[in-house]
């Protein structure tokens, strides 16, 4: 292995990483990281990288930020943690103030956990034991769409459609019913997402009339399945979906966890088709991608079907140590705050718009650009051996991987989903960034493309 630093050695030495083969490290080792600030992240040699994915689609404000640097030092030395049974403290009681006045209307009451996928199972097990109290003791099971990603633990692996992360664990996964969901680059029907009528809802639509005794609820991406690879869909679909779940008395469960907060430019994805599950979760950028918190915020129907006599058994036991943190609560109720005081959403039009120039500028007269798809601050383009059979390069060439080293070499951080660019930039980046990002895209794939003797 080459000139590895003191503090690579010691990670290689010990570290696991996430979503790895870590043999790959061995050509290609850990970037340190001393520091962040804004936009960008800093290693231990001083090379800056702009972080064009959010750090995971977390980062809201950019790293360091030093209003929630105070919130979270000022909440530090007040309480850090305390147990949330039978207590509570104001973090906590602000965020769910200030939380509700942004969901969708009809949602009420919020349970807390400690990360995205602990909200997601938080959701299903809130979904079944309330068909079980209200007697509705066949509705046992969950509907999630091809190409779903929930989360990783086994239950949301389970409603989990991407076969890349669950194949292997089938075996261990709840028996979930999985109708074809929307694919709209390569839509069946020849439609287009900007004006279809969710045409492909009809395999949905078929499963809730035939099964819907035993369906307990179907839970959603609303508007973009992001690690499927951007894969963004038309507000259509959720308006059926909504109309669907109340027709056959099924929940409807919004995953907000990646689309949350402003990423598709409202506050919430189900915004855009003006629905209102019956269960949201949200993690990622609740706290501006600080700390570990996540949300399962639920109407008052729900609630109160667990709600009686100790003695009936009805409540909800579930809990995690970390339930409620304040410090997590604190930095939630500052990054409410700055949505509010900054006018976030509003100011994100135009850096949405300049990332569309940009990207049609430079990007979509490569030959191997098949679809440059965008909803608000995200962005994706799908590279394809051909663009009119949109036949994908084989997943073996790790495509994107390859791009993802040169551009980190030229100093953006641009990890990708297989064969798809996407960017999911903070919100604070300027005009600057957004040129410096989408110019090291259109270097780092041209120079792939050009290694590989295909362009
Ligand atoms: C990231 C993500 C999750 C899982 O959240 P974790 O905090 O990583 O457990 C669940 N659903 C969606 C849509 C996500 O993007």
């Amino acid at each position: 292995m080459n000139n590895l630093t003191k503090l690579q050695k010691i990670d290689l030495d010990n570290i696991w990483h996430p979503c790895s083969q870590m043999k790959d490290y061995e050509s290609f080792p850990p970037i340190v990281l001393k520091s962040g600030k804004g936009a960008y992240l800093i290693d231990e040699n001083d090379k800056k990288y702009l972080d064009a994915v959010s750090s995971w689609w977390v980062n809201i404000f950019g790293h360091s930020n030093q209003k929630i640097n105070d919130a979270l030092y000022n909440q530090a030395n007040t309480l850090e943690h305390a147990i949330f049974a039978n207590f509570s403290h104001k973090p906590a009681i602000e965020l769910s103030r200030s939380i509700l006045e942004v969901v969708p209307n009809g949602l009420s009451k919020i349970f807390f956990g400690d990360n995205g996928s602990s909200a997601v199972e938080i959701a299903l097990k809130l979904s079944f034991q309330y068909h079980q109290q209200i007697g509705k003791t066949t509705k046992t099971r969950f509907v999630a769409l091809t190409n779903a990603y929930h989360g990783e633990t086994i239950g949301a692996l389970s409603v989990s459609g991407c076969e890349l992360y669950n194949k292997i664990y089938k075996p261990l996964l709840l028996d979930i019913f999985r109708p074809t969901g929307p694919d709209c680059y390569r839509c069946p029907y020849g439609k287009c997402r900007d004006n279809c009528d969710a045409e492909c809802f009809e395999h949905m639509e078929k499963l809730l009339s035939e099964k819907h005794n035993e369906i307990s609820g179907v839970i959603v991406e609303p508007l973009v399945q992001c690690a499927a690879g951007m894969m963004i869909y038309s507000p259509v679909y959720l308006k059926k979906l909504r109309a669907a779940c109340d027709k056959y008395d099924v929940h409807l469960i919004a995953d907000e966890i990646a689309v949350g907060f402003g990423r598709t430019g409202k506050m919430f994805a189900c915004e855009h088709a003006n629905i209102t599950p019956d269960i949201m979760c949200v993690s990622k950028g609740l706290t501006a991608g600080y700390m570990p918190l996540s949300l399962a915020i639920m109407t008052d129907t729900i609630y109160d079907a667990f709600y009686d006599d100790y003695d009936t058994m009805k409540a909800f036991l579930h809990s995690h140590s970390y339930s409620g943190n304040p410090l997590g609560c604190a930095i939630a109720v500052e990054t409410l705050k700055m949505f509010k005081n900054e006018n976030t959403i509003e100011n994100n039009i135009a850096k949405s718009e300049f990332i569309k120039e940009q990207i049609t500028e430079k990007l979509l007269d490569i030959p191997y650009v098949g679809e440059f798809r965008q909803i608000g601050m995200i962005g994706a383009i799908e590279l394809v051996m051909d663009k009119e059979t949109k036949e994908p390069f084989d997943s073996k060439k790790r495509v994107g991987y390859e791009i993802y080293k040169i551009a980190l070499s030229k100093g953006v951080l641009l990890r990708p989903l297989g064969n798809i660019v996407y960017f999911m930039p903070p919100y604070i980046v300027n005009e600057d960034d957004i040129t410096f990002m989408i110019d090291v895209a259109k270097e780092s794939i041209i120079e792939y493309l050009k290694r590989e003797n295909i362009m």
